[in-house]
């Protein structure tokens, strides 16, 4: 067998000891704490390949040869919606442990996807995305002709060019457009003249990586980056996470520096709120609790960019609001299920996942769940449909869009 992908890890996969914080952190808190929401799983209680000390396990014994690449371990390795929590409880539990156990779990499962993917274990489903992306450059199978077709009727197309571009993103361009337009209505009650990539918007590249395709993820990098600067573009915005951690965090790691300022839309809400660029103008009387994306969240930690205050102080200034809490929150936000890939790989459990995100938000007793990602609020949107919730959800863009003038 050639040299593996995620050989390049070696040390950090041996240098997991076992110790379990990443299935059960509860020993650093009071009540029982469990950290992986597929180990948590309804249908797969315990299930010990699921958590990173059995992940890890299991690449090990593929680098020792005692196992070989097949299609259950592609299975597992694409059953992970790459939340990021064992890293962050791993993380936390080896540094108060005195030790120097730093092992970067998600990178591990990315870059053993690709060895999985370089195998031709990859799933019809994800095949398909990719094919789609190379040929209209989206994963959704929809037409690239078609990217630009969220801008409501009767509202003015952005220009193509602007030194401020809003980077769209396919979830919010062909599914969650209510975000798309929320977004461009609220920076141009601004006064910013934003500016949209069209036709030259490329998907991010996000899916590709999480699926194993480095290559093509790149290749949609390279693209997004020229098309950005020949726009001019000094600061990009984003309303999507996944796009907005593919820019902060992925590119850089494929070699790529973004050469412009990487604003969330929320982080430049809040400033231009500061500056009184936005005036809030009325109230939103409901009960409401957040959901932190990973990707706007555990995602961005290490790099010290993580946006925990910015979405709870936009909301403690909006009038009418009765702010509630989740139990689980910032770094130990449970994830919706949707990303890594789970969505389109197996969108029982993804969907499974995002009903006991929904049943945590009703146990506030909040009428309104917002988060900051469109990809968030589709799985979680969908499991409150599914689930026969009476919760509303909302982007909290979309809720500043309603009550700023
Ligand atoms: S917390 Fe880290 S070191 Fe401990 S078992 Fe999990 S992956 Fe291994
Ligand atoms: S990334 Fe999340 S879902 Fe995947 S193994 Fe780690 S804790 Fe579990």
């Amino acid at each position: 067998m050639s040299k593996l992908f995620v050989e390049q890890f070696k040390e950090e996969i041996y240098r997991c000891i076992r110790c379990g914080y990443c299935r059960d952190f509860s020993r650093y808190r009071d009540s029982a704490y469990r950290v992986c929401p597929l180990r948590e799983n309804d249908a797969t209680p315990g299930f010990e390949p699921y958590s990173a000390r059995g992940r890890l396990m299991l690449i090990r014994f593929v680098l020792e040869g005692k196992l070989q690449l097949n299609e259950k371990l592609a299975d597992l390795f694409y059953t992970c919606p790459t939340c990021r929590n064992c890293w962050d409880k791993c993380y936390v539990a080896q540094t108060r442990l005195k030790g120097k156990n730093m092992i970067n779990q998600v990178e591990i499962y990315e870059a053993f996807r690709h060895d999985l993917f370089k195998a031709g274990l990859i799933s019809p489903r994800h095949k398909q995305i990719l094919e789609w992306t190379v040929k209209e450059h989206n994963p959704y199978l929809e037409k690239h002709e078609d990217r630009i077709k969220w801008v409501p009727a009767g509202v003015e197309p952005p220009p193509t060019k602007s030194d401020v571009m809003y980077f769209v993103g396919c979830t919010s361009s062909y599914r969650q457009k209510n975000i798309a337009a929320a977004t461009l209505s609220l920076l141009r009650k601004a006064g910013i003249n934003v500016g949209v990539l069209y036709p030259d918007e490329w998907c991010c590249g996000s899916p590709m990586l999480r699926i194993g395709h480095r290559e093509l993820a790149k290749e949609l990098a390279e693209h997004n980056i020229a098309a950005l600067e020949k726009a001019g573009a000094k600061m990009v915005v984003f309303s999507c996470a996944g796009c907005y951690r593919a820019f902060k965090v992925d590119y850089p790691a494929l070699g790529i520096e973004p050469p412009f300022e990487l604003k969330h839309a929320i982080d430049l809400a809040l400033e231009l709120l500061d500056q009184g660029k936005l005036s809030i103008k009325k109230d939103f009387k409901a009960k409401v609790t957040l959901h932190d994306p990973c990707h706007t969240g555990r995602h961005l930690v290490h790099i010290k960019a993580e946006l925990y205050d910015q979405p709870r102080e936009v909301i403690k200034r909006i009038p009418g609001i009765e702010f509630v809490e989740m139990e689980r929150i910032r770094r130990n936000s449970w994830c919706c299920g949707a990303g890594g890939g789970l969505r389109s790989y197996n969108a029982d459990i993804s969907l499974a996942l995002a009903k006991n995100r929904v049943k945590e938000a009703e146990r506030t007793g909040a009428d309104v769940l917002t988060s900051i990602c469109p990809f968030c609020y589709r799985n979680l949107s969908d499991a409150i449909k599914l689930s026969g919730s009476n919760m509303k959800m909302y982007d909290l863009v979309e809720i500043l869009d309603m009550v700023t003038e």
